[in-house]
């Protein structure tokens, strides 16, 4: 469910054609939908239920600050991966006992701002990674909340690249190890070893791999507590994957009623359950706006050339993904022949593409087209390859709009940068 559709021909978000927009701030551009965001948050709080629970937001999936603010507002809290997303986090709002710092490259500074900031839980990735923690929050004479991150060794049946809970990927604690690992830890007296943290993959269209890892951690749980080990947070990772073209992801309620009936067994009321969403929250409540430059026919292949490309998003090149693309205006589209095209940016690289063999109207130059779904592992992954300013990003309210970040600029791209002495 998003608000993105058409009003009198014109593809709106909510209640704001995305013309208007796109002739306010120029393309190519992000919109993020408010009321998209609060009620895909509601539904996944609601399917919850009365499990004491916590949702903390994935950043990485989009760390615009008005987005950080607005699910802030709803009482989510935030899963973080760095210092830059830490400050982030703070900055738009969120308590800081509802971050959660995941990761498996964590440093000591980033570390040493965590425990400062006083978060709520570090989720430790190996065994070096403890002994770090430790040592800083020794030298900070601070006791640090840890989690052991386990890797459970299931197949998430997603994309290679967003797998993460795989025996050969590099996340987590080998399962088989984890009894040791506590051991380890509730050895290390810096530590309060308080929870337990899992996430398999993201983009996931079935529940049951999430049902089999959930499985293999409420075991641990209870030959933790047959130890006398009583943890206080398990931390079941994010991933419940959107709807791109013809996927059929778990539902919010699906996937809630699993991991209730799950925890009905272990029957820890003290314990609350860490989601940690970002995709399924955020996907579709952005679109990437972006003009045609030029139509092109080769004689073996039809292009839509466009001013977004792949530095704006990186999903179709990184990793083959599809997004749908509507037309803003239907009139642009009339009476246009169709067929596939290739929907391609400027960027010197044959990889820049954001759309094969779709089948669009060959629209004039000018045309407005809105790339769906664009909202979670767009903007975050944008760079400025080609020396492309980042675009802008505007979030819509009803009838209202704001720009919630603006365009970068060529000097933005250049700031820092300087000569050498013997170039001078
Ligand atoms: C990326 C990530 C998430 C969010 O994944 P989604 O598929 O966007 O829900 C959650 N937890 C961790 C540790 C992650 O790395």
């Amino acid at each position: 469910m998003h608000h993105f559709d058409y009003q009198a021909g014109e593809l709106c978000c909510e209640q704001v054609p995305l013309r208007v927009i796109a002739e306010a701030t120029g393309t190519p551009c992000y919109v993020y939908s408010h009321a998209t965001l609060r009620r895909h948050y509601r539904v996944f709080d609601e399917a919850l239920g009365d499990l004491r629970h916590l949702i903390c937001f994935s950043a990485k999936a989009n760390s615009n600050g008005a987005v950080l603010a607005a699910l802030g507002r709803l009482g989510a809290g935030v899963d973080i991966v760095s210092g830059g997303e830490l400050e982030r986090a703070l900055r738009a709002g969120i308590p800081a006992h509802k971050i959660v710092f995941s990761g498996v490259g964590k440093q000591a500074g980033e570390v040493a701002q965590a425990l400062s900031a006083e978060i709520l839980l570090l989720n430790v990735e190996s065994e070096a990674e403890l002994e770090l923690i430790a040592g800083v929050a020794a030298t900070l004479r601070r006791r640090a909340p840890v989690a052991l991150r386990v890797n459970p060794d299931v197949d998430p049946q997603t994309h290679p690249y967003i797998a993460t809970g795989l025996r050969e990927s590099k996340f987590g604690i080998p399962i088989a190890d984890a009894r040791r690992v506590y051991e380890r830890a509730l050895a290390l007296p810096q530590l309060d070893v308080c929870g337990l943290d899992c996430h398999i993959g993201s983009q996931l269209t079935s529940v049951q791999p999430l049902v089999d890892s959930l499985g293999a951690l409420v075991e641990l749980i209870d030959v933790l507590r047959a130890r006398g080990v009583h943890l206080r947070y398990l931390d079941i990772g994010g991933g419940l994957g959107i709807r791109y073209a013809d996927e059929s992801p778990p539902t919010p309620d699906e996937y809630g009623a699993a991991v209730r009936a799950l925890l009905r067994r272990l029957a820890a009321p003290e314990l609350t359950v860490i989601c940690e969403p970002g995709r399924v929250i955020v996907g579709n409540a952005g679109v990437l706006l972006t003009r045609v430059v030029y139509y092109k026919d080769s004689g073996h292949k039809r292009f839509l050339i466009v001013d977004a490309a792949m530095n704006d998003l990186l999903r179709p090149s990184l990793y083959g993904a599809f997004h749908e693309i509507k037309l803003a205006a239907l009139a642009d589209g009339a009476n246009r022949p169709h067929g596939p095209v290739d929907v391609v940016g400027p960027i010197c690289e044959s990889g820049d593409f954001l759309a094969k063999d779709r089948d669009l109207p060959a629209v004039e130059p000018g045309a407005l087209l809105a790339i769906m779904s664009a909202g979670a592992y767009g903007f975050s992954m944008a760079s400025s390859y080609n020396s492309r300013p980042r675009p802008a990003e505007v979030m819509v309210d009803a009838e209202a709009w704001a720009v919630v970040r603006e365009r970068e600029t060529v000097d933005d791209l250049m700031r820092g940068e300087r000569l050498p002495p013997w170039l001078r």
